[in-house]
């Protein structure tokens, strides 16, 4: 079936805390602007009960209260949400394509939001019996179905702390594998004094899951004591990892800039390494992965979006336009040099009547304008025909811009 092509100025990959927020600045900034989201929209965020530190809520609120809150607010500011997996892009040049089922969107700009997956061990048994037979990554989407039960927990970070505590809610026994020492948990203070002080909870130290068993569903969680070498052998139907998350950037690999553990670097704009393509939230290389951060980078890569596909637009139609030759003047207001040039190119442009179209482009406002016609270092000049960069030059002197432009123009004029 041949796929419809649709075009926007920008394409958000990912519906959790971070590409909402980036909607709602594009949607604001009347931006044609398309979100996508594989799974529950609302992100990571929805899979936590309780999130007491992002701001505004000081009695804490739910994740899914909190995204519901962020969707309409979202879709308010006229963001199209579409709940469909992104397939493939590519991302080079300024025509971008962004491929779903039956559709393949063509989009000025594109910000991955994608977030993270859940790590995975990678020991026997785990891939029988991954999310609804036994495995899990959320308490709160699983915890009704393990009242009167024993769970294993798998971790000891904030996250497994936090998860374990509201599963005492519903499990008869919460059991943490911790690979550390006794007393040692990587876990906030706070919440390691609850946990150990909860007689639901139960400590299994310097252990690390060996195996999984059961039949169609899990049964036992067979865990290792690594410093006894001993098996430990515990009756569970439901285990739940809180181990960390791999960014999920597998369909950017050879597109983008990734660390080597698959984060994308991105400078304070959030700009990956490519042109109009920006990141935000937990796939970034950063060093903390909250929702007030998504938000945050959110917010910053939906301004961006904004002036880049301004920028862009004063590229095609103003400085690439093909009616007359093009001077451009690189210039930044911060700098003397640049400054006392102005009345000189006015008059060049004066000199040439109308033939020659003259644009000023400051670099200090613009910087993704001059790196696109590829300026050197403000002041200089590039000269344009037919829609096409056609000349640079650092000399500024108005013999050596007017031997270009005399050349450029149909019937040179004489000084
Ligand atoms: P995510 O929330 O991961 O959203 C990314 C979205 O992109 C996902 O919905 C995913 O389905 C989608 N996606 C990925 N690939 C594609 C694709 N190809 N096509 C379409 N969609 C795609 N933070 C706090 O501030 N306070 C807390 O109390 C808190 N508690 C937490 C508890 C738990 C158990 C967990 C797991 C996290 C918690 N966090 C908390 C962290 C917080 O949830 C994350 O930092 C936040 O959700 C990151 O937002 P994000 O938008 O960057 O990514």
């Amino acid at each position: 079936m041949e796929k419809q092509h649709l075009h926007y100025d920008v394409v958000i990959i990912g519906g959790g805390p971070a590409g909402l927020t980036a909607g709602i600045y594009a949607g604001r900034a009347r931006l044609k602007a398309v979100l996508f989201e594989r799974a529950l929209l609302g992100g990571l965020a929805t899979y936590t009960n309780e999130i007491v530190n992002y701001p505004g809520f000081p009695e804490g609120t739910t994740g899914l209260e909190l995204m519901h809150l962020f969707e309409a607010q979202a879709r308010h500011f006229g963001l199209e949400i579409k709940n469909t997996p992104v397939k493939a892009v590519n991302l080079t040049g300024d025509d971008k394509t962004i491929e779903t089922f039956r559709t393949v969107y063509h989009a000025k700009s594109v910000i991955i939001a994608t977030g993270g997956k859940p790590r995975l061990l990678g020991v026997p048994g785990e891939s029988d019996y991954l999310y609804d037979k036994g495995i899990s990554f959320c308490a709160t989407c699983d915890a009704a179905q393990c009242v009167g039960k024993t769970v294993v927990v798998i971790g000891s970070g904030d996250a497994a702390v936090e998860e374990a505590l509201f599963l005492t809610k519903f499990a008869d026994k919460v059991i943490m594998s911790v690979l550390h020492e006794e007393g040692h948990m990587d876990a906030n203070a706070v919440a390691q004094e609850e946990a150990l002080a909860n007689p639901k909870m139960e400590f299994h130290w310097n252990t690390v899951v060996d195996h999984f068993e059961g039949s169609e569903r899990l049964q036992r969680v067979v865990l290792r004591n690594t410093k006894k070498n001993e098996l430990e052998v515990i009756d569970a139907d439901r285990c739940f990892y809180f181990i960390g998350y791999l960014p999920a950037t597998e369909m950017f690999k050879g597109q983008i800039n990734l660390t080597d553990r698959g984060y994308i670097p991105t400078d304070p704009h959030m700009r990956t390494n490519v042109d109009g393509v920006f990141a935000a939230g937990d796939v970034r290389q950063t060093c903390l992965r909250q929702v007030a951060t998504a938000v945050g980078d959110g917010a910053t890569a939906g301004y961006e979006v904004e002036r880049y596909v301004a920028e862009m637009h004063i590229f095609e139609k103003q400085l690439m336009q093909k009616e007359k030759p093009g001077l451009v003047f690189v210039y930044s207001a911060i700098d003397e040099a640049s400054r006392e040039l102005l009345p000189m190119v006015q008059e060049i442009e004066q000199h040439y009547d109308g033939r020659v179209k003259l644009s000023l482009v400051d670099t200090y406002k613009s910087v993704c304008l001059s790196a696109r016609l590829g300026a050197a270092q403000p002041p200089s000049f590039v000269f344009t025909k037919d829609g096409q960069v056609v000349a640079r030059s650092i000399q500024t002197d108005r013999t050596s811009i007017m031997r270009v432009l005399d050349g450029l123009v149909a019937e040179p004029v004489t000084a």
